[in-house]
């Protein structure tokens, strides 16, 4: 089949691969000159695949209003019809039940992606800074720290105290009094996201089933009989048999124009990358919401989730609260502009991607993987082929079908 793949991110680029493999010729279209120019370049590195809690709580929604309220100003909100719609499916989403499901689901999603990777890297030499670092998520209230463990989670995972944090990790400057305790998982990964695209891009450039259609902004969708037969981009119609829609938070946009609704909000973040590895292990501080990898000669810094809309544009309040709290936790000297970059996490109200057919024929979804878009890419991925293909999925694939929202 011919399949026409929408976005070039970590989840197109990866959607694409599995297809092309699996015998299917691929066209793959993005706005961008290069491949992973949006939220999959600078993010937080982290492979995190036991920590895969949805956004969406009984916790988080006891919590949201004195995060929103006491300054702490690890998320903020500009109100809109949008946000509000997306808010009411946030809030069906606290329940016990769906937290459960969702971490059901998750779990062996990001087990499955996992496995994928390592099969992928079996078969092909591709360098993007994969290490098995381990990730210590640091708690610094006792009440926090007392729910930490997680349900599910790698049975190798291990509850410290502040001192064994310090110890565990080196480079921390953080006083023990500072920490109620630490949640260790030995097998937690690291790796750069955009190189990870840029060396797939590589590779699918040279693959015999796969096409490359850069700097191409997409446009309307072309249906006929029902079908989605082409799409208009600024360079001419494209036609295939089939369509992925994994255009990342443009997803939504795409969607409405074929018709239906996909609950899916763009929520910011922003990194600093600063040079020198200034820590062994990744670094979860889960108070401030801020993450710290260790890269190739340098520490990714990323956090906070910002429900402001389609502009991506850097904020320098939240370049130097970054900063801060860097210098705060790490011994890391400051060394001037620190690449700030500033991204759009696709989110889904349960924090779960959208993966498999649509209500149109002719488009499947693979899009709305939020926090953990790099982490799920090669399971999600594997996933869509199986259903595309009418293979018994890898996967359970119900808690990902689109028929919860449309
Ligand atoms: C600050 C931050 C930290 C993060 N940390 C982590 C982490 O540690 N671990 C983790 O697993 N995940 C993390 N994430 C999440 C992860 O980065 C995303 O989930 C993932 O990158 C989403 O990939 P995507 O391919 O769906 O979207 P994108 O990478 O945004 O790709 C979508 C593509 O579609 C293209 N596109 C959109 N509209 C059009 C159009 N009209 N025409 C043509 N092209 C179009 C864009 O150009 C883009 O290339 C983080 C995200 C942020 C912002």
């Amino acid at each position: 089949m011919k399949i026409g793949i929408l976005g070039a991110g970590v989840v197109g680029l990866t959607s694409a691969w599995w297809l092309a493999e699996a015998g299917h010729q691929v066209v793959i279209v993005d706005r961008h000159a290069t491949p992973g120019a949006e939220a999959s370049r600078a993010n937080g590195a982290q492979l995190s695949y036991n920590f895969v809690a949805p956004f969406a709580s009984p916790a988080m929604l006891r919590k949201l209003p004195g995060m929103l309220l006491s300054g702490e100003d690890a998320v903020r909100v500009s109100p809109s019809l949008d946000l509000v719609r997306w808010g009411i499916g946030f809030l069906r989403a606290c329940t016990n039940a769906e937290v459960a499901r969702t971490l059901v689901a998750q779990l062996a999603l990001a087990t499955l992606s996992r496995a994928e990777l390592e099969l992928l890297l079996r078969s092909q030499d591709i360098e993007f800074g994969l290490r098995t670092a381990g990730k210590l998520v640091l708690y610094r209230s006792a009440g926090d720290f007392a729910e930490a463990r997680l349900p599910g989670a790698d049975a190798e995972q291990q509850v410290l105290t502040p001192a064994e944090c310090l110890a565990l990790e080196p480079g921390l400057r953080l006083a023990a009094r500072a920490l109620a305790g630490g949640v260790y998982t030995p097998s937690e990964q690291v790796g750069d996201c955009a190189a990870f695209c840029a060396a797939l891009f590589a590779l699918l450039k040279q693959h015999r089933n796969a096409d490359v259609r850069m700097a191409t902004p997409i446009g309307n969708p072309v249906v006929t009989r029902g079908r989605l037969t082409a799409i208009e981009t600024a360079h001419g119609k494209i036609e295939a048999d089939g369509f992925v829609l994994s255009l990342g938070s443009g997803s939504k946009a795409f969607a409405r124009a074929c018709g239906f609704d996909l609950p899916i909000y763009p929520v910011k973040g922003h990194s600093i990358t600063i040079p020198g590895r200034a820590l062994s292990h990744s670094v979860t501080d889960y108070s401030r919401k801020i993450v710290y990898a260790p890269l190739e000669g340098a520490t990714r810094v990323a956090g906070f989730a910002d429900f402001k809309g389609y502009d991506n544009a850097i904020e320098p309040t939240r370049i130097a609260t970054l900063k801060a709290a860097a210098l705060q936790t790490f011994a890391i000297e400051d060394t001037g502009s620190n690449a700030p970059w500033a991204g759009l996490r696709p989110m889904t109200p349960d924090s779960r991607p959208v993966i498999g057919a649509s209500p149109l024929a002719g488009l499947f979804l693979n899009t709305g993987q939020g926090m953990l878009g790099w982490t799920l890419a090669c399971g999600s991925a594997r996933l869509l082929t199986d259903l595309i293909d009418g293979r018994e999925p890898a996967c359970p694939p119900e808690p990902f079908s689109a028929a919860r929202y449309v």
